[in-house]
């Protein structure tokens, strides 16, 4: 019997279709931004509604755009979760503004939001929701107490590319819906990301802050009114992003039957508490994240070698944020958030993308049912 070959918890799928649109590119002798980002905008924007959408070069850059282009800084804070990627509170503190973290939602694993409207304050002037793993963060409910508190909304939709609020797409709703097209996420450009915006105005203010703050004069002139940061994004990565987004539905669609095949063949007598099943279809699926059992608790590393050693990959996304070092430098403490605390110190990505094949699905079950009898009974040894 051949061994099969490792599998990662995920790996872009790039078809050979864009290879060749990505070499024209390259041969085309215009190669930095250009005719493809005009047109994975315009695509983006058809899909959204018509909503303007502008290309940047990360999902980090169209989040601290966001937050400048809403005129955030020093003094003002932004409250959003401690679990997430550190780039949503790296954002926060590079516009020199303070993050507010709050405690997570154990089922959905996403801001609780009874939590954040207590933690608004008179200096609170923005929320930057984050839908973990794909599944969105309550739209009705968020941008009720958005509107109450008159509170900007960056949405950190960096995962959740695909998915939908109650069968709106997000990117389609709401007020600045961030994406990043980074080579993990369910679509790529191998790095970039857009951000969704709502007019015109705001479209050609988030052109200048995406680009030193230039303005063109017809003449060939131009202008710098105030600062703009480098992000623009290149044609050779949004030829990328133009493949992707016609497969874009395929890959999700296959992402959810693999989620269903986990939830099938997973071995409850094991003790990990499973994600939230999404029976309404509202997320893309974007990771399949069990967490371990409590006794494992410190013991990650060993579940991660051990499946390595069986040929399978497994990420860890995310620990809580507020307990790294320069979190801990600002004043946050262990205990401050006990929830995401538990998650962040539990939670295991097992492989799923669009590329795997049905059977990797039961592969990966047995060989997580086999690693922790082992794990266990090691333990019992001990
Ligand atoms: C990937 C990601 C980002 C940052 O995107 P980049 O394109 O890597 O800059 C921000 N927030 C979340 C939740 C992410 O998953």
């Amino acid at each position: 019997m051949t061994h099969p070959a490792f599998l990662p918890f995920t790996r872009p799928m790039i078809d050979e279709q864009t290879i060749d649109e990505v070499a024209q590119v390259l041969r085309s002798g215009w190669i930095t931004t250009g005719p493809k980002c005009l047109a994975l905008e315009a695509a983006l924007s058809e899909r959204w509604g018509g909503r303007p959408v502008r290309l940047v070069n990360s999902g980090t850059a169209s989040l601290e755009l966001g937050l400048r282009l809403c005129d955030i800084g020093p003094g003002d804070e932004v409250i959003t979760t401690p679990l997430s990627w550190v780039a949503t509170a790296n954002v926060v503190i590079a516009v020199g503004a303070t993050p507010v973290f709050v405690d997570i939602d154990p089922v959905t694993r996403n801001i609780d939001l009874d939590a954040l409207e207590a933690a608004i304050t008179p200096r609170t002037r923005a929320l930057i929701p984050v839908d973990l793993a794909g599944l969105p963060v309550d739209r009705d409910r968020l941008y009720a107490i958005a509107r109450k508190h008159q509170l900007r909304v960056v949405e950190d939709a960096a995962q959740s590319f695909g998915s939908n609020w109650r069968g709106d797409a997000i990117g389609a709703i709401g007020d600045l819906v961030s994406f990043s097209f980074h080579a993990n996420k369910n679509l790529t450009t191998s790095e970039g990301g857009c951000l969704v915006l709502n007019n015109a105005d705001e479209a050609r203010a988030f052109e200048r802050l995406r680009l030193q703050g230039v303005v063109r004069h017809p003449d060939g002139g131009m202008d710098v009114e105030a600062w703009g940061s480098k992000a623009n994004m290149t044609d050779v990565a949004a030829a990328i992003g133009l493949g992707q987004l016609r497969k874009i539905e395929a890959f999700n669609q296959h992402r959810r039957s693999l989620a269903a095949a986990y939830f099938d063949q997973w071995d409850r007598s094991l003790d990990f508490d499973l994600p939230e099943r999404d029976e309404a279809e509202h997320g893309n699926w974007h990771m399949f994240q069990p967490l371990l059992p409590r006794r494992m608790i410190g013991r990650r590393g060993a579940f991660i070698e051990a499946m390595k050693a069986q040929g399978f990959g497994v990420g860890v996304h995310y620990p809580a944020m507020h307990l790294f070092s320069a979190f801990r430098a600002k004043g946050f403490n262990e205990g401050d958030f006990p929830v995401a605390e538990d998650v962040g110190a539990r939670t295991v990505t097992l492989p799923l993308f669009a590329g795997m094949g049905a059977d990797d699905v039961g592969r990966v079950c047995r060989a997580v049912s086999a690693v922790m009898h082992s794990l266990d009974s090691g333990e019992a040894r001990a």
